[in-house]
C-alpha cells in the first residue's frame, strides 16, 4: 500500500506532467469509486486546467481552474499513470482524464478500495472536508506534547495507534515498523506507556525516515512504483520492514516478523527490547513456585532453584564431573550417598555450620546460574514477557538480569504451614529466612502479590500481575 513517501512522490510526479495543463474531458469506467454525484463530476472535469496538486496525509488534491478539487485516496493499491491517448492500458483502469497533446492520465486501481471526491476549493481550504478534517498532524507538523496527550489514556499498543491516522497522518505499516526499529520502542508497547521522552524520538525518527524516503523516492514494495519504468529506491533502505530472518544491522539478532491486529509487525527483539524480563522473588515457602508453575503455562518461565538442582543432578554424569569434584573438595566424600545421588542434607548442614563453605558454593554456582540466565533470556526474546524465579534476586546481586520485579509475599503462619506440607526441617529452612531481606526490599518490588488464601486466588492476583507488567 502506498504510503506518505509514496503518495507524496507521486504528487511531484505527476505534477510534472499535469501542472497547467488543459482536462479536456473525464471518462469514468467505475462509478462506485466516486463518491459524489456522477454528473456533477464529469461536468467540473470537463474543459478546465489542472492548476496544483497538494496532498494531506496519504490523500492527493487536484485542484482545478474552476474552484473545484478532486480529492483522491489510493488505498490499497490505486496508482496514477501517464500515456498518449493511442496506447493501450492496463484493464484495470477506472477513471481516464483526457489532456491536451493526446496524452491521458489513468487511475488504474486492480482492487477497487481507491475514491475520488469532489469538493469546492472553498470547502478544501476552509478544512471543511469530512475525510480530511480528521486526519491527524503529519509527523512534520506534531510536537511531542500532543502526541503523548494522545497516547496516555490508550491501550493499544503503540503501533496500532501510530497507524491511527487521527492520532498521526502519514504513516503506514511499512514507515510504522521502520520508526519504532530507528527509535528502539517496542511496537508492543502499550500507548499509555510511551513517555513524552519517547514520543519525541519517535516524532524525530519518523521525519528522518520519511524526508529519506521521499527524497529517494519511496519504496518500491508490491504492486506500487511512482512512474512507469521508475522505482523508488528506499526498499534498499529499510532495516526491518520485509526483513524477518535477515540479521538485525545493529546486532545481529534475527528480525522477527509477527501478525499485531492482521498486520505484519517487524522488529529486532533485543534492539527493541521486547521481551519484559520479569523476576519473581519471595520468601522461602511464599509461594514463588506455585506461582512460576502456573505462570509457565503462559509465559516462558526459569526456575533458579530447578536450574541448581538440574546440576546436582548431572554432576554425578560422566560427562558432568567438574561440580562433583568441586563438591568433594569442599564438603568431602560425605556429600555422596550411598545410592551415588547427592546429598543436599548434608550440604546444607555444612553450610549452617561454616560460611565460608557456603561463599564458596555460590561463587561456584552463581556465576553458571547467570549464564544460564542470559542465555534463557536470550532463547525466548521474542516472548512478550519472560519470567526468571529468582529466590535471593536483591540480595545475590541479580536485580540487573531482570526488568521488574514481582514479589510473593506470605504470612508466617501460612509460611510455616507451607513448609509442614513440604515435610521440611522447618527450623532449619526458616533459618534461610534470615539471609532474606523481602520485607526491606519491599520498595524496590514493583509488585507484590499477597499469598493468604486459596491457589484460585493466587491465579488471579497472577493475572493481574501478568496485566500490570503487559501494560508497563
Ligand atoms: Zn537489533
Amino acid at each position: 500500500m502506498p504510503e506518505l513517501p509514496e503518495v507524496e512522490t507521486v504528487r511531484r510526479t505527476l505534477l510534472k506532467h499535469i501542472k497547467d495543463r488543459h482536462l479536456i474531458k473525464t471518462e469514468i469506467l467505475y462509478p462506485k469509486m466516486i463518491k459524489s454525484d456522477i454528473d456533477t463530476f464529469l461536468l467540473s472535469t470537463k474543459d478546465v486546467y489542472f492548476k496544483d496538486i497538494e496532498r494531506k496525509g496519504k490523500f492527493l488534491i487536484f485542484i482545478l481552474s474552476n474552484d473545484m478539487v478532486i480529492v483522491s485516496h489510493l488505498r490499497m493499491e490505486g496508482k496514477f499513470m501517464y500515456f498518449k491517448t493511442k496506447d493501450t492500458y492496463s484493464p484495470y483502469v477506472k477513471v481516464v482524464f483526457y489532456l491536451d497533446n493526446d496524452d491521458v492520465m489513468v487511475y488504474d486501481d486492480m482492487r477497487c478500495f481507491g475514491i475520488m471526491e469532489l469538493h469546492s476549493l472553498k470547502e478544501y481550504r476552509d478544512n471543511l472536508i469530512p475525510c480530511l478534517k480528521k486526519l491527524g498532524q503529519e509527523p512534520f507538523d506534531l510536537d511531542e506534547n500532543t502526541l503523548h496527550d494522545k497516547l496516555k489514556n490508550l491501550s493499544s499498543e503503540i503501533k496500532t495507534s501510530l497507524l491511527n491516522q487521527d492520532i498521526i497522518s502519514g504513516l503506514g505499516n511499512i514507515y510504522v515498523d521502520e520508526t519504532l526499529f530507528d527509535c528502539k520502542i517496542s511496537p508492543f508497547r502499550k500507548s499509555s506507556s510511551i513517555t513524552l521522552d519517547e514520543c519525541r524520538s519517535i516524532i524525530l525518527s519518523a521525519r528522518k525516515i520519511l524526508l529519506k524516503a521521499i527524497d529517494e523516492g519511496g519504496s518500491t514494495i508490491d504492486s506500487y512504483h511512482p512512474e512507469n519504468g521508475v522505482d523508488g529506491k528506499f526498499q534498499n533502505s529499510l532495516l526491518v520492514y520485509g526483513k524477518e530472518k535477515k540479521p538485525c544491522s545493529i546486532c545481529n539478532s534475527l528480525i522477527l516478523k509477527r501478525k499485531l491486529h492482521g498486520r505484519g509487525t517487524h522488529f529486532c527483539p533485543r534492539c527493541q527490547k521486547v521481551a519484559k524480563v520479569i523476576g519473581i522473588y519471595g520468601k522461602i515457602a511464599s509461594g514463588k513456585s506455585t506461582l512460576s508453575n502456573f505462570i509457565s503455562q503462559f509465559y516462558p518461565t526459569f526456575s533458579s532453584d530447578e536450574y541448581i538442582n538440574s546440576l546436582y543432578k548431572t554432576s554425578l554424569n560422566e560427562d558432568h564431573l567438574e561440580f562433583k569434584q568441586f563438591l568433594i573438595k569442599t564438603f568431602s566424600e560425605k556429600v555422596i550417598n550411598d545410592n551415588l545421588t547427592i546429598s543436599k542434607g548434608e550440604i546444607k548442614n555444612q553450610i549452617n555450620l561454616d560460611n565460608q563453605k557456603k561463599i564458596a558454593l555460590e561463587n561456584y554456582l552463581y556465576p553458571l546460574l547467570r549464564k544460564a540466565i542470559h542465555e534463557f533470556i536470550k532463547e525466548h526474546e521474542s516472548s512478550l514477557l519472560i519470567f526468571i524465579e529468582i529466590p535471593l534476586l536483591f540480595e545475590k546481586g541479580f536485580r540487573n538480569e531482570v526488568d521488574y520485579v514481582l514479589g510473593v509475599d506470605c504470612s508466617y503462619l501460612k509460611q510455616i504451614e507451607h513448609l509442614k506440607a513440604r515435610n521440611s526441617k522447618i527450623a532449619t529452612d526458616l533459618k534461610l529466612n534470615q539471609d532474606h531481606q523481602f520485607d526491606k526490599n519491599i520498595n524496590k518490588i514493583d509488585y507484590v502479590i499477597f499469598n493468604s488464601s486459596t491457589l484460585e486466588d493466587l491465579k488471579a492476583n497472577t493475572f493481574k500481575a501478568v496485566d500490570f507488567f503487559l501494560n508497563r
